[in-house]
């Protein structure tokens, strides 16, 4: 019993390797680009989220200095703590006054309102933020290099800008909004040259961002593992549906093979299989110096058998004969039918005594052979010609000549036997 050959992944896999790895390519392309869209919309959202916190915080600020400006500043009480603005003395405005009870107040103007509020903010809850120009009067509201070039894109018209930035070695969100004159402010700000509409400066923000970029970090992993994971199970899908269908293609085409090469009603080799074979083996024969050994046989009367006992018999009479053929043979001896009640089998590594003596022995096994249905039993004889190649055979087809007429000197002599040449 032979032990049939599963197919083999891997083995089978380079019939159809440039298909696989086209497909893999284009797999690994398509799901890596909508994770990549998948990465920019959820980081574009989480950025989203902290502008818009940042908008907020620099509108309400803008909103609170309106608020100031509208009433040309407000008086808060001066005491130890809470001293005069310098910078209103330099714009010729006196901050302080003493009221009819005695109490002196000082002016808060929007300007020094929000530093100090600002200052507020970084103790209660980290976020920073200030007034930065490029024509201040304090030079605490000197702009570092991200500032200032806010304040450049907002000259050029440009509404906002942001970015990540680093501050005391942890990740901040940075945010700047324009700050426009209005007619409130010009009462401080003429003297700088002002006008109404201008922008003279900008609100920026500072937010801490380690939240945000380790949720962008979590963002960026996930992906990552999301990517492998799926790009894993689609080719891994792929490869075993691949190795599915080429080995049932395999088993399709060995089938095919087999169908082409086989004789239906005996199941042996057909005609054109054997003769290819015995072609080859005479190559191969002549290549190596080897010997090759061909026998003819073919069934004495057998027109008769299927004339008394009907073709059906005479197909049941062909699959017994066959039978003994093959079961008499060694491994590499190769039987083929060639024609209605002809067969032929060529035998490579055989002297021609050798096959005379495996060709008799076919000859005794089928005569011996009763061949019956349920009402009539017969048996056959076969005659058959023998011959091996010689160093004059130019060809295969010489040496098939020659067991030809060895057959036929067999039917002439009397039929049920063997004759070699
Ligand atoms: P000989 O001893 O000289 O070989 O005589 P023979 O009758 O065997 O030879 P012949 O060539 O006259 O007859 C061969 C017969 O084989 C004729 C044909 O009907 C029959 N035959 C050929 N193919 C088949 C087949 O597939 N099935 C059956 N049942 N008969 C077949
Ligand atoms: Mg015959
Ligand atoms: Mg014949």
């Amino acid at each position: 019993m032979t032990l049939q050959k599963r197919p083999k992944p891997f083995q089978y896999f380079k019939d159809v390797r440039i298909f696989l790895i086209t497909v893999s390519v284009v797999v690994m392309l398509f799901m890596s680009a909508i994770y990549l869209i998948r990465y920019l919309t959820v980081n574009e959202l989480l950025i989203q989220t902290v502008r818009h916190e940042a908008t907020s915080y620099a509108q309400l600020i803008v909103l609170t200095r309106h608020w100031n400006a509208r009433y040309g500043g407000v008086y808060v009480e001066k005491k130890p703590g809470v001293e005069s603005n310098p910078y209103l003395k330099e714009l010729g405005i006196d901050p302080d006054i003493r009221t009819a009870d005695g109490r002196v107040l000082t002016l808060r103007n929007p300007a020094i309102m929000i530093r100090e509020i600002s200052e507020l903010a970084r103790e209660e809850n980290s976020v920073g933020f200030h007034m930065v120009s490029l024509r201040n009067l304090n030079p605490e509201n000197q702009p570092d290099d991200f500032e200032r070039a806010a304040l450049e894109r907002f000259a050029r018209g440009e509404r906002e800008h942001w970015q990540f930035d680093r501050s005391g070695g942890k990740p901040v969100f940075r945010y700047v909004l324009p700050l426009v004159v209005e007619e409130a402010c010009l009462a401080c700000h003429r003297q700088q040259s002002y006008n109404k509409g201008d922008i003279r400066g900008g609100v920026s923000v500072m937010i801490p961002a380690e939240g945000l970029v380790a949720q962008m970090r979590t963002n960026r992993n996930q992906i990552v593992i999301d990517i492998i994971v799926t790009i894993g199970i689609l080719l891994a899908i792929l490869y075993f549906l691949a190795w599915k269908l080429v080995g049932r293609l395999d088993e399709t085409q060995k089938r095919l093979k087999h169908i082409a090469a086989t004789d239906e009603l005996t199941g042996l080799k057909n005609r054109r299989h054997i003769m290819e074979h015995t072609h080859k083996e005479y190559q191969r024969a002549v290549r190596t110096g080897g010997t090759l050994s061909i026998i003819l046989l073919d069934i004495d009367h057998f027109k008769r058998v299927n004339d008394s006992l009907g073709h059906a018999f005479g197909d049941k009479v062909l699959q017994a004969v066959a039978q003994e053929m093959q079961g008499g043979l060694r491994s590499y001896d190769l039987l083929g039918r060639i024609g209605g009640e002809e067969f032929l089998i060529a035998s490579p590594g055989s002297t021609l005594d050798d096959a005379a003596g495996l060709a008799e022995r076919i000859r005794q096994k089928i005569k011996g052979r009763k061949i019956s249905d349920r009402t009539r039993e017969i048996s056959v004889t076969v005659s058959a010609g023998v011959t091996s190649l010689s160093e004059q055979d130019a060809s295969a087809d010489v040496i098939l000549q020659r067991a030809d007429e060895a057959l036929y000197l067999a039917k002439q002599q009397g039929r049920d036997r063997v004759v070699s040449v």
